[in-house]
């Protein structure tokens, strides 16, 4: 039995399983070999053994695995799986369902674009899949069927199929490895929330009142919608979304029924997350309101109601984000709402080098990439910033590939893609712009 831990940024979306050596050693397995992992569900992943500095701090006893390989595997983080090695075969043929919605992906030579994609990996049917297409767009696909079937690799000669019609997933599912630069800060939210959602009962047992509101506060674009919908992702519970201006910009009454009915949509989809963002719109200081801001009293007092009303078994956590906390009604921080607050910071240097690690995941860089550089470079720069960075630098590599790209284009030149690099020059071109 090994514990399962989240994988190295690195590593995400490459079907790669890590452990210490000493475990590979004394489980007769070897580095480089096909494995099966069994949680809930039985999936595949090659196993290398983990960096140094990841195994120290007590590295035995894990199985590092990114979040589409947990899914696959139906297990969490901390979750126990057992592992052994694959008898497995070359795919002659595998059939891909997306799961996000491709336009461009209509062709036979499409198909021969996404095997170069996946080739070298280890997969079965029902599991999910993940390309960077173009280096720019992330598409998941569902393994449909192979042939074999069981454990499989994709190779060279593997015919792969791609179905037409894409089953339209909610949302590239999210997990905690597309997150940079917050370590700490997700492990502080995931005792908050996590725990209470996954085990009521022992909160219970022990007398401890799980909170009910938890607010991120930090500048726009920091990453804290994407904690929310990660906790909610990893912790496999039911994730809803409003945001204060659109509340707030409802005709009268309308307001306060909006948030009523996110809040009925939670409690009956239980356990589950609600995330306000830009809750500041809707509760701001009542000081600061004036004789005609009647909307926001009544959406306040209908929020603090709503908030007041859960039961607090910790089966429905209501994350805030705002950037500015000081402006909140100081009623809804008091104890038993959103008591308490997490700051999601701008990234220093080291987090600004793991977002851009993320975020040039499955993008074919050349060799001079120094994303260490970048990293210094982009003093200032939120996750949002760093992300649209590396899009266009991606951009910038297509343009010069193809300088009359455009989405009409009948056929797409693969052969050309195929001999596309994202180069430092790249980089800095997207710098200045
Ligand atoms: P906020 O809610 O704080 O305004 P978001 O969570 O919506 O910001 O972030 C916007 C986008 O920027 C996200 O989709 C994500 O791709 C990227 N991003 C922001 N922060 C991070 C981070 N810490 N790590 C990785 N990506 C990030």
């Amino acid at each position: 039995m090994l514990k399962v831990k989240e994988a190295m940024p690195k590593d995400v979306g490459r079907c790669i399983a890590r452990m210490a050596p000493e475990d590979i050693r004394e489980l007769g397995l070897s580095e480089g070999q096909i494995i099966e992992i069994e949680g809930k569900k039985v999936t595949a992943a090659r196993l290398l053994s983990c960096d140094s500095e990841m195994s120290e701090g007590g590295g035995r006893g894990f199985l590092q695995i990114d979040g589409i390989i947990r899914d696959n595997a139906q297990a969490g983080i901390d979750d126990k799986v057992t592992v052994r090695k694959a008898d497995h075969h070359f795919a002659g043929s595998i059939t891909l369902r997306p799961l996000t919605s491709t336009a461009l992906l209509e062709k036979e030579r499409d198909a021969v674009y996404i095997r170069s994609l996946l080739e070298g990996m280890a997969v079965r049917k029902d599991d999910r899949v993940r390309t960077n297409l173009f280096g720019t767009r992330i598409c998941d696909f569902r393994v449909m069927d192979t042939t074999p079937d069981g454990t499989v690799i994709i190779s060279k000669s593997t015919y792969v199929n791609v179905e037409k019609q894409p089953e339209m997933e909610k949302k590239a599912r999210i997990s905690y490895e597309d997150i940079g630069g917050l370590g700490s800060q997700i492990q502080r939210i995931r005792e908050m929330i996590e725990l209470p959602l996954r085990f009521p009962l022992v909160f219970d047992r022990l007398g401890v009142q799980p909170p009910k509101g938890v607010l991120l506060y930090g500048p726009p674009g920091t990453g804290k919608t994407v904690i929310a919908r990660a906790v909610a992702a990893e912790t496999d519970v039911y994730f809803t979304h409003i945001s204060g201006p659109e509340v707030i910009g409802k005709f009268y009454g309308e307001s306060e029924e909006r948030l009523r009915n996110v809040f009925e949509d939670a409690q009956a989809h239980a356990p589950s997350i609600i995330f306000i963002d830009e809750i500041d719109a809707i509760a701001p200081k009542r000081e600061d309101m004036g004789g005609e801001k009647q909307v926001e009293r009544r959406v306040v007092a209908q929020l603090l109601a709503l908030m007041d009303g859960l039961e607090s078994r910790g089966q429905i956590v209501v994350i805030g984000a705002t950037n500015i906390p000081n402006t909140l009604d100081p009623a809804l921080r008091r104890p038993g709402r959103f008591d308490r607050e997490i700051s999601i910071p701008i990234p220093d240097r080291k987090g600004r080098h793991e977002i851009l690690t993320i975020h040039t995941r499955g993008m074919p860089l050349a060799a001079d990439v120094d994303l260490r550089k970048v990293a210094e470079m982009t003093h200032g720069y939120v996750g949002a910033d760093l992300e649209a960075l590396a899009k266009e630098a991606a951009m910038a590599s297509l343009r010069e590939l193809l300088p009359e790209i455009d989405m009409e284009m009948e056929d797409i030149p693969y052969d050309r893609l195929l001999a596309m690099d994202v180069r430092m020059d790249h980089f800095l071109e997207a710098f200045k712009e």
